[in-house]
């Protein structure tokens, strides 16, 4: 993947946080279990609100430091704001053509613990997307543990988690996200409402294959680098993480779907390259 070649973000890739121990009151569970089955519920989480604990901290007073291109930048910053940039391409493209304005968001890099408008976020909860302040928070450290026991990881793997939380924002942008929310409340049943957060995941996942579609030639996409992304999506599907962690799986309460459906849904959109082929609400979910 030749990533080198993507367009900047022109500014969109913030440094916050201070790289300090979790906040106070983040009730992502205690103790070491608690962090494992946290960081398995929740990273590519959808809901931070869920995700932080519903504990709506203030909105963040920290004034994260823009380094747009800033001599001496590393070489992560210049990733996550080429990959970025390269979003804010495609989905500007794709809502243009639908005659709406695509807001951009920001990408906010940090290390450890930092504040946002949906409450403390900490590594432990892996990358999240924040409705409330359009921001995705990435500690990249993540990109470690990716490489260790998320299939391996890779740039155009690493690329896939930012795009699939840039999805997250495309249905925020879309109001897709408020209306799964209505639905969750309304639902009779966890399963039926955990089951509107899978489709959403699923678009999330195919909008990032329809992202990876767009600048497959301008990055020089291998089949190589396909995989890698096949590889994570497989890696973080629901029945893998949970056959893992306690040894079964239970459908009912996956969150963000099973390993074959997250890669058939990013593949249906990196093949298509199509958001409206990334339907994932219309069809019946055992179809999925
Ligand atoms: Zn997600």
């Amino acid at each position: 993947m030749d990533w080198r070649n993507l367009p900047r973000s022109g500014g969109g890739v913030q440094r916050g946080g201070g790289g300090g121990l979790p906040g106070g009151g983040l009730a992502v569970g205690g103790g070491i279990g608690g962090l494992i089955i946290a960081l398995i519920a929740m990273f590519f989480g959808v809901d931070p609100s869920v995700v932080l604990g519903g504990n709506q901290a203030p909105p963040a007073q920290t004034q994260p430091q823009t380094q747009p291109g800033a001599a001496g930048e590393t070489e992560e910053y210049e990733f996550l704001d080429r990959i970025l940039g390269s979003t804010n391409e495609v989905w500007s493209g794709v809502f243009q053509q639908a005659g709406r304005t695509y807001t951009k968001p920001v990408l906010v890099s940090y290390r450890g613990s930092v504040p946002t408008a949906c409450g403390q976020g900490t590594s432990a909860v892996g990358p999240f997307y924040c409705p409330l302040d359009n921001k995705i928070y990435m500690d990249t450290a993540f990109f470690n543990q990716m490489d260790r026991q998320l299939g391996g990881g890779g740039d155009f793997a690493y690329s896939y988690v930012i795009a699939h939380e840039v999805g997250h924002h495309v249905q925020n942008e879309l109001g897709i996200a408020d209306q799964v929310t209505r639905a969750q409340q309304g639902a009779r049943t966890q399963a039926e409402a955990n089951s509107y957060g899978v489709r959403l995941e699923l678009q999330a996942d195919c909008f990032a294959g329809v992202w990876g579609n767009q600048v497959a030639d301008l990055a020089n996409l291998t089949q190589e680098d396909v995989r890698e992304a096949v590889n994570t999506a497989a890696a973080i599907g629901d029945d893998t993480l949970q056959r893992q962690s306690q040894g079964r799986v239970v459908p009912d309460s996956f969150t963000h779907g099973s390993s074959e459906q997250r890669v058939n849904w990013f593949m249906t959109g990196f093949k298509s390259g199509d958001p409206n082929k990334c339907d994932t609400f219309s069809q019946e979910y055992n179809q999925l």
